[in-house]
């Protein structure tokens, strides 16, 4: 077997075998197999797409690539939740609390922001003193006792993904579907939980905007989790405009607080009762969805998820104060606002180019080894349908490099649509596949 002739059979269009899928998989994980062979490969399955047989095949062998968790030692029913990206999403940092005071283990592996999408465990950092690398002891053990930890990533989950991301995402083939079928679901199969719940986005700031793409995407992982043996749900949600306010790693902490405070905004709110709804219902705890999210909202109300954030922040060693004394956090040293020249009504807010001056802040990677600035992002003041006049705050950028902050509050003010009437809201949650 030879790459040249696997690049060959799918450039016209072939389909790849499982023994030619391991062998590209294994090969390149190795080393063996040169970036241009696999960048040549991965363009020709952008292209001539992989069939579910295929994509089952690739997230399977991506998933052996690497070291495969073993969560048995935490009783109950783990349930994982994932997120395909998007700007401004900071729901893990509420669904994992919500979840765990309704008593659902939550182990969960999250990973960096890369692009103009955050991740969580940037966002975690921003707690002083709170650590994302524990060991596995340490791990299992806060589970078992909160009942919910959130780690970073290690490269040694689905080896394979990391190397075939980093050249997706410099090759254009970061949105095909089987390709981030795979890249998503081998890192949820390795990860060890007996249940998903995917929140996938379409939307100017997700990877898919049509609402079809994203609902194919959806239903592709959902039935390569339940040929697994494990429950999965996705969530299909409008990724349109940023989900809150906050955009940036601390800003994005404060708003999850307030979140669990009850004070969040209705849009992050709704979203994180619906998905820890799901959660709970996943993990048996609720007899349907619906229940799962009555029980989230009074976990919330009761001041218990909030509780469970407290604990979960100490447990990895970080200062709980930061809930009640957000001055705790690193704050920017510069900031700049963006008014509106228009009289009218807010007709959009382009996520993508939020998340990208947001990037430009410095709160984002440009490149994956870069650090990130924890205090840096966006803040909006304004939501789609809201009326403003002439001179009103649309957003105040955040930073602590004043040319950076330059170039980020034009890409910022670029992202706002005034328009002379109201425009129709995209609906938050657009439908469930299970
Ligand atoms: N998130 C991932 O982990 N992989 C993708 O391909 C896209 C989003």
């Amino acid at each position: 077997m030879n790459m040249v002739d696997i690049i060959l059979k799918k450039r016209e269009g072939g389909s790849l075998s499982r023994e030619e899928i391991d062998y590209f998989v294994q090969g390149y994980t190795k080393g063996e197999i040169p970036d241009y062979q696999a960048a040549a490969l991965l363009m020709a399955v952008f292209f001539q797409k992989l069939s579910r047989e295929e994509t089952f095949l690739l997230t399977d062998a991506m998933r052996r690539s690497g070291d495969v968790v073993d969560l048995s030692g935490i009783s109950g029913i783990k349930v994982d939740k994932h997120s395909t990206g998007g700007v401004g999403d900071k729901t893990t940092l509420i669904v994992g609390p919500l979840a765990a005071a309704c008593g659902v283990p939550v182990a969960k592996m999250s990973g960096r922001g890369l692009g103009f999408t955050g991740g969580t465990v940037d966002k975690m950092e921003s707690i002083p003193g709170f650590r994302t690398a524990l060991s596995e002891k340490e791990f299992l053990e806060l589970v078992n006792g909160t009942g919910l930890s959130v780690i970073g990533q290690t490269a040694q989950i689905a080896a394979a993904d990391k190397k075939i991301y980093a050249l997706r995402d410099v090759t254009g083939t970061v949105d095909q579907i089987s390709l981030i079928t795979s890249s998503i679901m081998s890192k949820k199969l390795a990860s060890g939980s007996d249940a998903i719940v995917l929140d996938v986005k379409y939307g100017s700031g997700a990877f898919m905007e049509r609402l079809e793409d994203a609902c194919t995407l959806a239903q592709m992982m959902v039935d390569i989790g339940k040929a697994d043996g494990k429950k999965t749900i996705a969530v299909i949600t409008d990724m349109s405009q940023p989900l809150g306010y906050a955009v940036g790693n601390s800003l994005e902490v404060v708003e999850a607080i307030e979140t669990l405070k009850g004070k969040g905004p209705a849009d992050i709110t709704e979203l994180s009762l619906t998905l820890a709804g799901y959660m709970i219902f996943a993990g048996e705890k609720a007899a349907t969805p619906k229940q799962g999210r009555d029980m989230a909202e009074r976990a919330l109300k009761e001041g218990k998820a909030l509780q469970k954030f407290r604990d979960f922040i100490a447990g990895q060693g970080g200062n709980a104060a930061v809930i009640e004394d957000y001055s705790l956090f690193p704050q920017a040293l510069y900031q700049r606002e963006i008014l509106s020249t228009e009289e009218g009504c807010v007709g959009g807010i382009e996520a993508r180019r939020i998340g990208m001056a947001s990037q430009h802040t410095g709160a984002g990677r440009e490149k994956k080894e870069d650090a990130v600035d924890l205090s840096a992002g966006i803040l909006l003041a304004v939501k789609m349908g809201d009326t403003v006049q002439k001179g009103d705050l649309l957003a105040t950028v955040f930073g602590n490099n004043e040319e950076k902050l330059s170039m980020a509050a034009q890409e910022a003010a670029a992202a706002f649509r005034i328009k002379d009437n109201k425009p129709e809201l995209p609906a938050l949650i657009r439908t469930i596949i299970d």
